[in-house]
């Protein structure tokens, strides 16, 4: 990633630069994914909240159900209600960052697919990125620099 990634919401109201390349980028097949997308799947660049720097309005959380115990918050524009980023399980230091929210859609790819196991069945996944039928052990897959990166705000 050359250049500071920026994004936001439809409306422009909300609008955000990441401050480094994410520690991760996950995409995620699950259902819940799909139905919270309207789509087949949802693709999160994993990034320390700090490094996500507002340059707009700040998005409002909307609590959605899990299927487990942790909590899920979607931030929307509080105009055109568009999501931006997610928070699980009250780590607010860490971000799931709506990787289609960047001005630039494209310029990150999936490090990993998961929840393969409802993945839609017209997706064919690329040979040579990791995928699990469901979640993954991120010490085994995560670069070691990702990885002293999320144990610097989550221990
Ligand atoms: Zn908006
Ligand atoms: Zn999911």
């Amino acid at each position: 990633m050359a250049t500071k990634q920026e994004g936001g919401c439809s409306c422009g109201r909300v609008r955000y630069s990441l401050g480094s390349p994410p520690m991760f980028v996950h995409c995620c097949h699950c259902l819940r994914c799909q139905r919270e997308t309207g789509s087949a799947f949802v693709l999160n660049a994993l990034i320390e909240t700090d490094r996500v720097e507002l340059l707009g309005s700040a998005p409002a959380p909307v609590s959605v159900p899990t299927d487990s115990d942790q909590s899920h918050l979607i931030f929307r524009c509080e105009d055109c209600q568009i999501p931006v980023w997610s928070e699980y399980g009250g780590k607010s230091k860490l971000r799931f960052v709506r990787v289609g929210t960047l001005d630039d859609p494209h310029a990150l790819a999936p490090d990993v697919h998961i929840y393969t196991r409802s993945k839609v069945p017209w997706i064919s996944l690329p040979n040579g990125v990791p995928a699990f039928e469901a979640y993954y052990d991120s010490k085994k897959l995560w670069p070691a620099e990702s990885l002293q990166r999320r144990r610097a705000i989550l221990s």
